[in-house]
C-alpha cells in the first residue's frame, strides 16, 4: 500500500503547525504583529527542527499578499509561489552549494533592484556557516546598510562558525530539539490524516529515535508506515528492523540477575536468530539498564524512558543498586566500542552477559572500604565479641 502524501514531505505551512519552538513563533509572531521587522535574522539549532520551515513562513506572513500577517492566508499568489518555491522574491540559496564569493557578489547587485511583486525580498541562506570569509565579508557590507525591503534569514546548524560580525548584526533565534511528547503528538496527527491505526509505544518509539528533529522522526514514520499494513505496532517495527523488544529485554535480565547462566546464553541464542545485530543488541541492553538506572533514581517520566514504568521489570529494578547499574552501563558502553575490532561480535557479547550473572556481587572499592570500617567500627565498641569469648 502506497501513500500519496507521506509525513516527511508535509513541512508545517503556518506558525500553528510548528512543532515545539513556542519561544521562536511566539516571538516572530509579536514582529510581524507589531511590524518590528529585522533585517537580517539567524535561526541556529540542530538539525530538523523547523530552522527552514519557520523562515519560508516567515516569509509568507510578511510577503502575503492578505498581510502582513501572523497567519498567511496560504491561498495567494506570493503565498502559493513560496510554498513552491518559485517566487522571485523570496531567494532561498544554499550555503553549502554557494561559498563562493562571486555568489554573494551577486546577491550583492541583485539587493538594489525592488521586490518584484511583493512588500519584501527576502534571502534565505540555509547553512549559512559554510559561506567563505571572504563571501562573508561581502554579505557584511549588505547586511549593514539594506535597502528598505530586502530581508536576510539565515540559518545554521553551526552557530559558532559564523562570524560575530555577522551575529551582532541579526536578530538572533536559537530552536530546540523537539521532546518526544511533542513529536509524538505530531505522528497522533498523521495517523489519523492517513487513518492508520496505531499503538501507542510504538509512536514513541519512533519519536525518540528522532532524538529532537522532527524531520527525521518523520522519515522513519514514513518508513515504519510502509510495511505496517495501516496498524503501527512495536511489534512489527521491532521484527522489521530488528530490535531487541520490551519484553524480551525483561526476561533477558531477569536471568541475568538470577544468574542463570544457561537461560542467559540459550536466550541471547533466540534473539540473535532472528536476525538482531550483535551491535543492535548491545545498544537496546544497554538503553534498558539506563532506564532501570533512571527508575531507580526515581524518575518515571515516559520520554526519558520511552515505556510506561509499568511495563518494566520489577525485579531488575529491585535487584541492583545504582553502583551496579553504572557498571553495567560502563561496560555496555565499552563493549560497543570494543566490538568493531573484535575477532567475534558475538563471543564479546555473551561474555559480558555471563559476567554480569555475577553483577550483583559488584561493589566499588569505595563500598568495600565502607563495609570493612563499618566491621571495624562495630569490633571496636564491642571490643569482645562473642566469637571471640567461644575461641576462649
Ligand atoms: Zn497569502
Amino acid at each position: 500500500m502506497s501513500y500519496e502524501i507521506t509525513a516527511s514531505r508535509k513541512r508545517p505551512q503556518n506558525f500553528h503547525q510548528m512543532a515545539g519552538q513556542e519561544f521562536v513563533v511566539a516571538t516572530l509572531e509579536n514582529a510581524i504583529t507589531t511590524e518590528r521587522i529585522a533585517h537580517a535574522y539567524l535561526f541556529s539549532g540542530p538539525r530538523g527542527v523547523g530552522k527552514t520551515s519557520s523562515a519560508r513562513i516567515l516569509a509568507k506572513s510578511l510577503n502575503c499578499e492578505l498581510g502582513p500577517t501572523t497567519e498567511p492566508c496560504g491561498k495567494c499568489n506570493n503565498c502559493k509561489e513560496i510554498t513552491n518555491g518559485s517566487s522571485m522574491d523570496v531567494i532561498e540559496i544554499d550555503g553549502a552549494s554557494n561559498t563562493s564569493v562571486n555568489d554573494v557578489r551577486e546577491i550583492k547587485d541583485e539587493v538594489l533592484f525592488a521586490p518584484s511583486s511583493s512588500r519584501y525580498k527576502i534571502y534565505i541562506i540555509d547553512e549559512v556557516h559554510m559561506l567563505s570569509n571572504s563571501a562573508f565579508n561581502a554579505l557584511l557590507k549588505t547586511i549593514e546598510e539594506p535597502p528598505p525591503y530586502i530581508i536576510f534569514i539565515f540559518a545554521t546548524t553551526e552557530i559558532h562558525k559564523v562570524p560575530a560580525t555577522i551575529r551582532s548584526r541579526c536578530q538572533q533565534f536559537n530552536f530546540r530539539l523537539i521532546d518526544a511528547d511533542t513529536v509524538k503528538q505530531r505522528l497522533i496527527e498523521a495517523c489519523n490524516e492517513m487513518n492508520l491505526r496505531y499503538e501507542d509505544d510504538a509512536l514513541f518509539w519512533i519519536a525518540k529515535e528522532g532524538t529532537g528533529s522532527m524531520r527525521d522522526s518523520y522519515t522513519l514514520f514514513d518508513q515504519v508506515v510502509a510495511f505496517s499494513d495501516d496498524h503501527i505496532t512495536l511489534e512489527k517495527i521491532r521484527e522489521k528492523l530488528g530490535l531487541v523488544g520490551l519484553d524480551q529485554m525483561n526476561q533477558l535480565c531477569e536471568y541475568i540477575l538470577e544468574g542463570n547462566v544457561s537461560s542467559v546464553l540459550n536466550y541471547v541464542e533466540d534473539i540473535l536468530i532472528k536476525g538482531v545485530s550483535v551491535e543492535q543488541f548491545i545498544i537496546d541492553l544497554t538503553e534498558y539498564y539506563r532506564s532501570i538506572l533512571f527508575l531507580q533514581s526515581g524518575i518515571d517520566r515516559e520520554s526519558l524512558l520511552g515505556f510506561s514504568v509499568d511495563r518494566f521489570n520489577g525485579k531488575v529494578i529491585e535487584g541492583y543498586n545504582r553502583t551496579q547499574l553504572e557498571k553495567a552501563i560502563e561496560d555496555l558502553l565499552k563493549l560497543y566500542r570494543d566490538i568493531r575490532y573484535s575477532l567475534n561480535q558475538r563471543y564479546e557479547l555473551e561474555l559480558t552477559l555471563t559476567k554480569f550473572c555475577s553483577l550483583t556481587n559488584f561493589f566499588t572499592s569505595r563500598e568495600l572500604y565502607d563495609k570493612i570500617k563499618e566491621l571495624q567500627d562495630n569490633n571496636q565498641s564491642h571490643p569482645v565479641s562473642q566469637v571471640d569469648q567461644k575461641k576462649k
